[in-house]
């Protein structure tokens, strides 16, 4: 037995021009996801049908809905363009839909082939008709139905009822790559995850001080990499020893500027790594005011550390509604444990807000940390969490 999923793309539909570059980076990325597992991907306006065996629907729904690119996927009947077998398929969705409680439906019918002799309205009556011949106790109620059954008569007719939404935006890829830096905070998973669905591929940094922080820190982020991993389609990560850097800077420091002499020294070594792995842009989970350190004039001296965007998905975003989307993604509850971060171990009671930029530039400069930022970057280890390690630890 087999099953097919109707995939509706998201906002490759509304490009014009470049239309068959973005399918194609959707058609590259499930094709990828799905390693391991025999499928055929077939693409039509509009549309993408994959087949897999039914043992493999399970797991290969939940591969659709966490793929960027993808507004919605359901679980669909293929039949030919004849009325009978419609409706027959029609009364199939019925008595699944009727399985899970449902009492009330109505039909949606969309017809792209005009040459099929019903009309959209006609074929919603005839099916109708034939889902309340079978299921008397069913009603139909066309403003606030349980479920609808969707009929579509293209190169061949499809019928449908549920659909699980995916995380919609555009294919990973199809915006080139950044460079994410991630902590274990709240934030930088969703600003990755966020960019991911805007079709940024991603690769991560993280910044470290053992023994100031502990392996279970970088353990923590390590789990979040691989969580983001299931939007990204795997993830590398980073992890650049920070602790020399820190330590020159706590020594020699005004305490109210060691929070962004690290982040503009964070920013600098992130730009090295962007250009060895040819990344267009850098993305952080900061959000205006959200920390004393996030203030304007503090972004502008940790960008001048880069001439590369660097793109702050959250950064017009409440803290309430970053957690929601926390919780949404699964990241939160691996964010809260409670190992320090590096920032956090040796931040200022008092971070400065409003710094002079011309002083404070100059003042970094003083500090004299290139050697130790490259040396850093040298060091780094990178790991890979592919996309079936992140099926394999995020899946049930
Ligand atoms: P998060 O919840 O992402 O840690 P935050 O609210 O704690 O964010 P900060 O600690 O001010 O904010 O960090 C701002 C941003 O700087 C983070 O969102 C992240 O992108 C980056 N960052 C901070 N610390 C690190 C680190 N140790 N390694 C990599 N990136 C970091
Ligand atoms: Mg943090």
């Amino acid at each position: 037995m087999h099953t097919l999923f109707l995939i509706k793309p998201g906002e490759i539909e509304l490009k014009l021009g470049n239309k068959r570059e973005f399918a194609r980076r959707l058609k590259e990325q499930i094709t990828k996801r799905l390693k391991g597992i025999p499928f055929t991907l077939e693409e039509y306006p509009g549309r993408f049908f994959l087949t897999v065996e039914e043992k493999d629907s399970e797991l290969t729904l939940f591969v659709l809905q966490h793929c960027p690119g993808i507004n919605g996927v359901a679980k669909a009947i293929k039949t030919k363009k004849d009325i009978d077998e419609i409706c027959l398929a029609a009364v199939e969705c019925a008595k699944t839909e009727i399985l899970t409680g449902a009492h009330t439906f109505k039909i949606e019918a969309r017809r792209s082939d005009k040459s099929f002799p019903f009309d959209s309205y006609r074929i919603c009556v005839i099916a109708g008709n034939s889902v309340l011949a079978e299921y008397p106790t069913l009603s139909v109620d066309v403003h606030n139905p349980d479920f609808i059954i969707r009929i579509e008569i293209r190169e061949r007719a499809y019928i449908y009822s549920s659909t699980a939404a995916g995380p919609r935006g555009l294919p990973v890829g199809s915006q080139g790559k950044g460079i994410l830096l991630l902590s274990g905070g709240i934030d930088s998973p969703v600003a990755g995850y966020m960019m991911a669905c805007r079709g940024l591929a991603l690769e991560s940094v993280y910044f470290h001080s053992y023994p100031y922080t502990s392996p279970e820190a970088q353990q923590k982020v390590e789990r979040l990499a691989a969580r983001i991993a299931i939007w990204t389609g795997g993830m590398h990560l980073w992890i650049v020893p920070f602790t020399d850097i820190q330590l020159a800077i706590s020594k020699t420091s005004y305490e109210e500027t060691k929070t962004l002499m690290l982040r503009m020294a964070m920013m600098q070594a992130a730009d090295i790594i962007a250009h060895r792995i040819n990344a267009n842009s850098i993305v952080t989970g900061e959000s205006l005011g959200q920390v004393a350190s996030q203030t304007a004039e503090n972004m502008r001296l940790s960008q001048s550390k880069t001439s590369l965007p660097v793109l702050r998905p959250l950064i017009g975003i409440d803290k309430e509604e970053i957690i929601a989307i926390a919780r949404q993604i699964e990241t939160y509850e691996i964010s809260i444990l409670p190992y320090e971060d590096c920032c956090v171990v040796f931040s200022p009671k008092h971070p400065i807000l409003k710094p002079d930029y011309e002083e404070l530039k100059g003042y970094f400069e003083s500090l004299a940390l290139n050697n130790l930022i490259e040396s850093a970057v040298m060091k780094s280890e990178r790991k890979y969490f592919d996309f079936a390690y992140a099926l394999k630890t995020n899946t049930k």
